[in-house]
């Protein structure tokens, strides 16, 4: 089970819920049209993208299926963006001090007049969260929509990451993940949030929640019985370990 946050400094976050996310990719094209689309343009029946055709995503969902030993197989969908790490070697590495972590909130951002594309941070990030734009030549990173969660000019229910504000199945949750007592601190506690690759020492703010035990997931004839409180997660952890590891 995650502990609380030792501290109470605002950090902003997402909070994915890997039991409920159906990989509709829903929040990629909305994180992608919010952030990295170009200005709306009939496109030609030939030949549309070029000879060359780039594209930036700064959410993108891998799909796998998870084959336990001892229980039936199981699909996981695994949306991954930057995770706004404590300790973001992005950061470090930088530079020219493009990247920065701010202080206010915990967001980990690229100024774009700074960077010069040398790409350092995209190798120092162990997540790959973070993409060059071939166009401008310039990093590119979730800045969870920080455009839109402080814009007062867009209605309050909109002042969420654009993925957040998509995702149907409500796998996706944006808060305070600094505060205690906020919602998404509640929902890491309840469900046994976990860090991705918590080896890397890079302390992310984001959490995934992991799959629930199922009926799916019971034992095959024969197996030796689990404990369905923590087979689910034991076993995803074995996954995300072995998963992650080819990134
Ligand atoms: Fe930096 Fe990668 Fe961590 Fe995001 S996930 S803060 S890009 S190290
Ligand atoms: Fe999963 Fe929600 Fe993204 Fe669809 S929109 S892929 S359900 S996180």
């Amino acid at each position: 089970m995650t502990t609380l946050p030792e501290t109470t400094r605002k950090t902003l976050g997402l909070v994915i819920d890997l039991d409920t996310c159906v990989g509709c990719h829903a929040c990629v094209i909305s994180c992608k049209g919010w952030n990295t689309e170009n200005y709306g343009a009939p496109l030609s029946d030939i030949d549309p993208y070029g000879p060359d055709p780039v594209g930036t995503f700064l959410n993108r969902v891998h799909s796998y299926e998870v084959t336990p030993e001892d229980a039936a197989p199981f699909t996981v969908h695994f949306p991954k963006s930057c995770l706004h790490c404590e300790d973001a070697p992005c950061v470090t590495v930088c530079p020219t001090g493009a990247s920065y972590k701010r202080v206010e909130d915990g967001i980990v951002l690229v100024n774009e007049d700074a960077c010069i594309g040398c790409g350092l941070c995209a190798w120092a990030c162990p997540y790959g969260a973070r993409e060059m734009d071939a166009l401008a030549g310039v990093m590119k990173k979730c800045t969870l929509c920080v455009d839109r969660i402080y814009n007062e000019h867009l209605p309050e229910e909109d002042r969420v990451p654009a993925c957040v504000r998509t995702c149907p199945a409500g796998a996706r949750h944006f808060g305070d993940l600094g505060d205690p007592a906020s919602a998404v601190s509640h929902l890491v506690r309840e469900r046994g949030g976990i860090d991705l690759m918590p080896e890397q020492g890079t302390r992310p703010v984001n959490k995934y929640l992991p799959p629930r035990p199922r009926d799916a997931l019971a034992p095959r004839p024969g197996a030796p019985a689990s404990d369905p409180s923590t087979e689910g997660l034991t076993g995803f952890l074995g996954w995300i370990d072995r998963t992650l590891s080819r990134f």
